[in-house]
């Protein structure tokens, strides 16, 4: 059984194996371009474009769901701006005939979540410094109903995840073979190659030694605490090297078995920072639907229900189960003030 006798689920599986093409299509045609939003952060012409698709299909197909996604077209204003939307209307019409600079500005800025429950999420491009930087980017798209994450699919372009029968060490350079997952809640987590090959069943690995597993990592310095990730790391006697990853492609690693443990912690220059919603909820019911255990850095259940950003949580700690506790103690005797 493979979950997708869900129609949203079948839906959104199909919607994101687009987007993955979009998201390619772009990429191959403007190589390092992008803009700056006001907290700095990067966004690309990708970012815009799936936005405007998933927002658009979503809309015809659950006009009644509310939509929360990461981006706006403040960034375009101008003639400039107007310029880019064309650019964006020229990518999203391979995928829907009737877009134009005026439909896709529509489209994007469609996100209507007023403090609703149920909600679709999405990130169009989580990791897009990875995307600039040719490395690992997902589409990450959720169903959250009344609060917890019913539905995700993470479309990975450059993440060859097969054979996941076989976990063992696994190559994280980019690859031009992509990977689907997808979950659905209390049906288990799957994984197809984006052609559509192959569907298996993810399982997360059962190591309970933490000698022997992997620890995955932001590949950005800035979006984590590199020392006390360090100090974990020696305290659990972990010996193999680390992974290092741009966007939730870590939570699809730690759910075919790769790695064991997932270390997002807070970096010491932004100490008040909290989880935008769309950087986790996919990847957290793909590790869970896996076998996996996600909750904070103290061990508490993540709280879905506190808008754009998980204000009731500090950090992410996801594991296949076996070392969360081990994790957590290594957690508070490691952490620094
Ligand atoms: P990753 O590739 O796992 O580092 O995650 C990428 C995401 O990190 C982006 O989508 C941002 O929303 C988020 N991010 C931005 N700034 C920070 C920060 N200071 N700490 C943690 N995450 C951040
Ligand atoms: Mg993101």
């Amino acid at each position: 059984m493979s979950s997708l006798s869900r129609p949203e689920a079948r839906f959104a599986v199909d919607l994101v194996k687009q987007c993955c093409d979009l998201a390619v299509a772009v990429q191959s045609d403007t190589v390092g371009a992008f803009l700056e939003k006001e907290d700095r952060s990067p966004v690309t012409l990708a970012d815009f474009s799936v936005q405007a698709l998933v927002s658009h299909r979503l809309a015809e197909a659950f006009p009644e769901v509310p939509l929360m996604a990461e981006e706006s077209t403040s960034q375009l204003r101008g003639l400039e701006g107007e310029q880019l939307l064309e650019r964006v209307a020229g990518y999203v019409r391979e995928f829907e005939p009737s877009a134009n600079s005026e439909s896709v500005r529509r489209w994007i800025d469609r996100s209507q979540w007023h403090g609703d429950k149920s909600f679709w999420v999405l990130d169009p491009i989580d990791g897009t410094k990875g995307f600039l930087r040719g490395a690992q980017y997902v589409v990450a798209l959720a169903l959250v109903k009344n609060g917890v994450v019913d539905i995700a699919v993470l479309g990975c372009p450059r993440l060859d995840l097969t054979p996941v029968t076989a976990p063992g060490s696994i190559d994280t350079d980019p690859s031009e073979v992509g990977s689907l997952l997808f979950a659905v809640r209390g049906e288990g987590a799957w994984l197809t190659s984006l052609d559509g090959e192959a569907l298996v069943q993810l399982r997360v690995s059962d190591c309970e030694d933490p000698k022997h597993t992997v620890a995955l990592r932001s590949f950005e310095s800035g979006h984590t605490d590199g020392s006390w990730f360090e100090r974990v790391v020696k305290d659990m006697g972990i010996e193999n090297d680390p992974i290092l990853l741009d966007s939730q492609a870590k939570y699809a690693v730690l759910a075919g078995g790769y790695a064991g443990l997932h270390l997002r912690l807070i970096s010491p220059s932004t100490p008040d920072y909290r989880e935008k919603i769309w950087d986790v909820a996919a990847g957290a019911l793909i590790v869970e639907e896996a076998g996996g255990m996600v909750t904070d850095l103290a061990g508490k259940k993540l709280d879905f229900e506190t808008g754009y950003r998980l204000e009731n949580n500090q950090g992410i700690l996801a594991s296949n189960g076996k070392l969360h506790e081990k994790a957590l103690m290594s957690l508070q005797a490691t952490k620094q003030n």
